[in-house]
């Protein structure tokens, strides 16, 4: 087993947890992930259900809706103002191209859905690749700001490995059967172990697998 493989096992035995897809409107969820990156979950759920109660989370009614007033409705998520353009751009986008309905996008072969959907205003590599891991259950670990910071601690991949080097080097180490648990699981054990700022070295229960604490290279 190779310490890239050792890591992901260790996390999964770690954790005991299994990530259940969801798998619902594509375009709901599209709206969730664009919500959600940089900030919490709970916030990111306010902004939701309050986008939802005020305006709806349709393209329809997104695209109608004056810019201003979803920049309120989504308040709670954070950068509204620049949050409400993407969702109005994005919404009216998919009514142009796909008469509303991105479903026949995520049934699409991985590499060909992805690049359609980065087509989409304020939709990238991350968004794409969160939305067809978890509504359209294609084989792939998106790479988050997590992610990227815990994989580059623990020399999995080079300093500045770019978005798509971090994302082959977890999938190559994992079974395509658990890349939604490896995702899941990597975010949280970003936010409560390996953190930004302040890292629980100690106790971590990769510490003997993990080169940053020492500041050596393992190859
Ligand atoms: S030992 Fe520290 S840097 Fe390494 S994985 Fe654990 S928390 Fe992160």
């Amino acid at each position: 087993m190779s310490r890239a493989e050792e890591i992901i096992a260790r996390l999964l035995e770690h954790y005991e947890r299994r990530w259940r897809p969801r798998r619902g409107d594509p375009f709901r969820s599209l709206v969730r992930i664009i919500l959600s990156q940089n900030t919490s979950y709970r916030n990111e759920a306010a902004a939701y259900e309050q986008l939802e109660r005020v305006i709806g989370v349709t393209p329809e009614a997104l695209a109608e809706a004056p810019v201003e007033r979803i920049a309120e409705a989504i308040r709670p998520a954070g950068m509204h103002n620049q949050r409400s353009r993407t969702l109005k751009r994005v919404a009216a986008a998919v009514l142009e191209r796909y008469g509303g309905d991105i479903a026949p996008i995520l049934s699409k072969p991985y590499p060909e859905a992805r690049l359609e959907l980065m087509e989409l205003p304020g939709v990238g590599q991350k968004t794409a690749d969160v939305l067809l891991m978890f509504d359209a259950g294609k084989a792939v670990i998106p790479v988050d700001r997590h992610i990227d910071r815990i994989a580059k601690r623990l020399q999995l991949v080079p300093p500045k490995a770019a978005y798509d080097e971090v994302r082959r080097a977890l999938e190559a180490a994992a079974d395509p059967d658990r890349y939604e648990d490896v995702h899941v699981l990597l975010i949280r054990f970003g936010r409560e172990v390996c953190r930004a700022q302040r890292p629980r070295c100690d106790g971590c229960f990769l510490g003997d697998l993990c080169p940053y604490p020492r500041g050596e290279r393992i190859n």
